[in-house]
């Protein structure tokens, strides 16, 4: 009888084949004592471990950036950058130090310390980043007991192909060494969606199902699997026909992708011709070259946070380098460069953490633009970047997070004292950069006229604008059901900002994951969307989706649906949507 274990879609794909229940060399961690002449003995052998961890994560690094590209080398970037950090080397130096005990324990203590510091955190994603340290520690502490990467699972094979670990626990260094060995899918009890072993595994494109409850105990070794990705389910012995359904599936997804390279080329023209502008959202320049080779029309939304997120706040030359390497990579297209949005779950040490972390709701909080306003030297440090950037190609500069009309007027203030600044050092800029804003607060969204009247260009960040339109935060997996772009408030709230931007002729991009779903290009197309920017890897699907559709026709079965009045949740408008095509 087939069993199906549910846990978190952390990496989409569908992986079949045989399950191998991995037993990891569970570290066991022993307190003993150190007598006084040997403490600084026990401190070399502590300061090599950290060593030894950093080497192996700086090898792990080269290994996966091959593969998974610069998102998978950022990860490992901040595990090299919390091994660095004072409260574990220093800290657990000091208590050998003062508590003359071994290093292994040293670490164990410190890890307990700092757990308990990350568990009183309000904030989902930054209670999910304790996982992570925990990680980085037990690196350590493997190489105080000189456990090699290899060996800490107890009975791995050397090829893994058409096998499916099962495991209680994974880090990211032992994912490379499962990928290395070529396995199928991946299958945890534990772990969250959010921890650097799922984005890898993600970037990777190894299909994986975390946080399995008691899969290492309900499965068998070398029993069939299937694994699916998208619904974060794993089946046990499922029958043929099942087995058969699967590798249908698998066909036609191969069959999807190829077809999709044919489009490649084709104008983003729906089937009444109307024409869609695709870009893309990008931080790196490789995922800027890939985007070139899509034929996009630019990038829509350019990330700078991760420049902040290395330590110290970038000065102006470095900021300017960066946006000049990313101008070179796109050939003339425009780069909508967005001011940091640093705060909630973006932190960084080039801030005052203090003043971020103390508040209860830091989504809520001194964020983006309110953090801007606050500490107005690091912002315009970033704004005469961009100016400087403007003179060498096509920039738009994009502000996140606004709320109000007073915001905005501020950065205009703060963007003219910054040209001024450029003009007396006589650095070039375009003087009629394009100033555009995101929406992504309901009340904004309202009021999305009034802000609009005051810039050039909107793009609307759905994934916040969605977080604070239900009241769910958007990291949270708990509150996940209630994250639905189809809920009836939300399809309203669109509607009303999309026809109050067309109707006054306001130029409008959707820059939020919804831009890169193909499920909702329809709808978007129906609410009078005409600019998606979205992740380089999803843009031929939604072109294929617009190429199919008659935004007319769309347009129509929504305004259709909207005057359904109480009730309508029960009609699928995703089917109606679908319907009016046929
Ligand atoms: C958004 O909120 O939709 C958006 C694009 O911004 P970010 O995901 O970076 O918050
Ligand atoms: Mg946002």
């Amino acid at each position: 009888m087939t069993l199906a274990l549910t846990g978190h879609a952390v990496s989409r794909g569908i992986a079949i084949g045989q399950a191998h229940l991995a037993e990891r060399n569970e570290l066991e961690i022993g307190e003993y004592r150190i007598q006084a002449e040997n403490v600084e003995a026990e401190v070399d052998r502590l300061q090599a471990a950290l060593h030894s961890a950093r080497h192996q994560l700086e090898l792990l690094d080269q290994r996966v950036t091959r593969s998974a590209g610069m998102a998978a080398s950022e990860m490992i970037q901040t595990h090299i950058l919390m091994l660095a950090d004072s409260s574990i080397g220093d800290a657990a130096e000091q208590r050998i130090r003062e508590e003359f005990c071994n290093a292994e324990w040293a670490l164990q203590t410190q890890l307990e310390t700092i757990l308990a510091e990350f568990r009183d955190m309000e904030d989902e994603y930054i209670r999910s980043r304790g996982e992570d340290v925990a990680q980085v520690i037990h690196m350590v502490q493997v190489e105080l007991g000189k456990v090699g990467d290899d060996r800490v699972f107890e009975n791995i094979p050397d090829r893994l192909a058409d096998t499916l670990v099962v495991t209680s626990e994974l880090t990211p260094g032992e994912l490379a060494l499962l990928h290395e060995r070529g396995v199928a899918g991946i299958v945890t009890e534990h772990g969250s969606p959010y921890s650097h072993a799922a984005i890898l595994a993600s970037s990777l494109g190894i299909p994986a199902v975390f946080g399995v409850r008691l899969a290492h105990s309900l499965l068998t070794e070398g029993e069939n699997l299937i694994l699916d990705g998208r619904l974060g389910v794993v089946y046990a012995d499922p029958d043929p026909a099942f087995i058969e359904h699967y590798h249908e599936i698998e066909r036609i997804t191969s069959r999807f992708r190829k077809s999709l390279d044919d489009i490649r080329d084709k104008p983003a023209r729906s089937l009444d011709g109307a024409h869609i502008l695709l870009q893309v959202n990008a931080e790196r320049e490789d995922e800027i070259r890939l985007a070139a080779g899509l034929a996009a029309d630019g990038v829509g939304l350019y990330r700078t946070e991760f420049l902040f997120m290395r330590g110290a706040a970038p000065d102006e030359e470095t900021q300017l380098a960066e946006y000049l390497s990313a101008i070179q990579a796109l050939d003339g297209k425009p780069l909508t460069i967005r001011t940091m949005d640093l705060g909630a779950d973006k932190t960084s040490e080039a801030l005052d953490f203090s003043l971020l972390r103390s508040t209860l709701n830091p989504a809520l909080g001194l964020r983006a633009i309110r953090l801007c306003l606050r500490d107005t030297d690091l912002f315009k440090t970033q704004l005469r970047a961009i100016l400087r950037a403007s003179a060498l190609g096509k920039v738009r500069c994009l502000v996140p997070m606004l709320t109000s009309v007073h915001e905005i007027l501020m950065v205009k203030t703060l963007l003219d004292e910054a040209r001024s600044e450029l003009k007396i050092c006589g650095q070039a800029f375009d003087p009629s950069m394009e100033l555009g804003g995101m929406i992504e607060v309901p009340a904004a969204a309202l009021a999305i006229e009034d802000l609009g009247y005051h810039l050039d260009f909107l793009s609307i960040g759905t994934n916040d604008l969605l977080q604070y339109a239900l009241a769910a935060d958007r990291v949270d997996e708990q509150v996940a059901h209630l994250y639905d772009p189809l809920h009836p408030g939300v399809v309203r709230l669109l509607h009303y900002m999309f026809a109050s931007c067309n109707e006054v002729g306001l130029p409008v991009t959707v820059c939020g994951e919804l831009a890169g779903d193909r499920r909702y290009t329809r709808l978007l197309l129906a609410l009078g969307l005409r600019s998606f920017s979205m992740h380089p890897g999803r843009l031929l699907e939604v072109k294929q989706a617009i190429i199919e559709t008659d935004t007319g026709r769309a347009k129509e079965a929504l305004e259709y649906w909207l005057k359904l009045g109480a009730g309508r949740q029960d009609v699928s408008l995703l089917r109606l949507l679908d319907q009016s095509q046929k």
